[in-house]
């Protein structure tokens, strides 16, 4: 049995902060983890941003209704579902996810959970647990599943390395350069025939 793992922003959908960060105008919230490596330092500065800008769930929800899926990605993930069970590892949080998820059929998705206060503030954040993407993947192993895993980036290289299949999709240079166990594709008819090749059953495309 064969289950297929998929990280969300950058191989499904844009990058929300980015794209909150444009469409709000507000620059300092475009800071990646590649500009602060300390996850938990740049949310609270994000946060603290959000904050001091009087934006709650509910303007930062009406900006991400406003995006849609990558161009080829709800007919992807429409054509994996017919073949793997499909669940989604992302380190977004549901409250940001859902308008995405929408148009994306809501798959299976496990990521992480803001605090909200009454008032619509976003609070605080809850990471599901450390390490999430790896540990979802030794889950799904301890119930007897072989996994085959895409993601584009750094958070996604610990699930990449503990499934039986790593993909990397859409990856920058840098990462595609570090992490070259990996085969890297960059367009969804490649990374089709990617998890047909990693599967043990003979499917087509
Ligand atoms: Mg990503």
């Amino acid at each position: 049995m064969e289950i297929a793992c998929l990280d969300l922003e950058g191989v499904l959908i844009p990058e929300i902060w980015i794209n909150f960060a444009e469409k709000t105008g507000i620059d300092a919230l475009r800071a990646t983890t590649r500009d602060i490596p300390d996850y938990n330092q740049l949310m609270q500065q994000r946060l603290k941003i959000l904050d001091e800008q009087g934006l709650g769930l509910r303007e930062i929800q009406e900006v991400i209704a406003t995006l849609t899926p990558l161009e080829g990605a709800v007919d992807f993930i429409d054509w994996l579902r017919e073949r793997f069970q499909v669940v989604i590892l992302s380190d977004t949080f549901y409250e940001f996810s859902q308008p995405l998820m929408r148009q994306l059929g809501y798959p299976a998705l496990l990521c992480h959970r803001l605090e909200i206060a009454e008032d619509g503030r976003v609070v605080d954040y809850k990471l599901r647990q450390e390490d999430p993407k790896r540990q979802a993947v030794k889950a799904f192993h301890s119930l007897t599943y072989r996994v085959i895993a895409a993601g584009d980036s750094y958070n996604d290289t610990t699930m990449l390395a503990e499934a039986d299949a790593g993909i990397l999709f859409m990856a920058p240079d840098n990462v595609v350069a570090e992490f070259p166990q990996f085969p890297a594709v960059f367009s969804f008819e490649d990374l089709k025939q990617s998890f047909i090749t990693a599967s043990e059953r003979s499917l087509e495309l």
